[in-house]
């Protein structure tokens, strides 16, 4: 059986305050044991604040992306290896902001999950068709394009180490979720690829859903038989609401 998973994905927004708000929140309504592995994502300023604050908790904490590479002359990047000392345990890589925004190929979100699994963190893979790709049919070929561009590249062995998060873009701060059917069919897809390459893999490989949960919709899409779990954005910035959906996971 696998766990479920709950993910805040703060993105850029958040400030001090904010964290200590959010964090006081979720001490209280976050069972200590029992419940789902609960993820705390911000921005990487706040990383080692969340790790101070969440320390005798349950929930974990992680960054929102991470270089490639290990060190060097990389302005602005910031490696696994430090986030791994500053406490994190989860980085996402190949979100669908990170890939349109800044052009991250397939061949660049996996090298950054194979430097994560590297230094011991859990990467979570994020894949996901944009409209007018599901509207031309073409999601099944998109997320399984995306999902072998990392797992032709590091293998099963390291692919094993890590989550994926699937988000379709038409769902990412639209209000537009996907309904539990649809969601289900593309998780499906996710772990029907793991199963050819190596069924322990699809058995143990954690699979999230993302793009406008909400408390309202959470029950409904984590009952599903492939859906492990949420990656949350907007709704995560609301403690009390972010609460709900992570308790709707058990
Ligand atoms: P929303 O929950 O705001 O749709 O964002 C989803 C997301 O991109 C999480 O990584």
């Amino acid at each position: 059986m696998r766990n479920k998973l709950v993910a805040a994905n703060w993105k850029m927004n958040g400030d001090f305050s904010a964290l200590a708000a959010w964090v006081a929140v979720m001490k209280e309504s976050v069972p200590e044991e029992g419940g789902a592995q609960v993820v705390f994502i911000p921005p990487y300023p706040y990383l080692r604040a969340a790790v101070d604050a969440l320390c005798r908790t349950q929930i974990g904490v992680g960054a929102q992306d991470v270089s490639a590479h290990v060190s060097g002359a990389f302005t602005g990047e910031v490696s696994a290896g430090m986030l791994l000392e500053c406490g994190c345990k989860y980085v996402l890589v190949g979100h669908s902001e990170r890939r349109s925004m800044w052009s991250e190929s397939d061949e660049i979100v996996a090298a950054k999950f194979e430097a994560a699994t590297k230094v011991g963190l859990i990467p979570i893979l994020c894949v996901g068709e944009c409209l007018e790709e599901r509207e031309l049919g073409l999601t099944e070929k998109v997320v399984v394009g995306q999902l072998n561009g990392v797992l032709d590249r590091v293998g099963p062995t390291i692919f094993g180490a890590g989550v994926v998060a699937y988000e379709p873009i038409w769902a990412i701060g639209t209000g537009l979720t996907a309904t539990p059917q649809q969601a289900q069919e593309v998780h499906g897809v996710i772990r029907s690829r793991l199963a050819a390459c190596d069924d322990g893999l699809s058995e143990k490989t954690q699979i999230l859903y993302g793009g406008s949960v909400k408390a309202g919709n959470a029950t409904e899409l984590f009952s599903m038989p492939d859906i492990d779990g949420g990656l949350v954005g907007g709704a995560s910035l609301d403690a009390g609401e972010f609460a709900k959906i992570a308790n709707a996971a058990l």
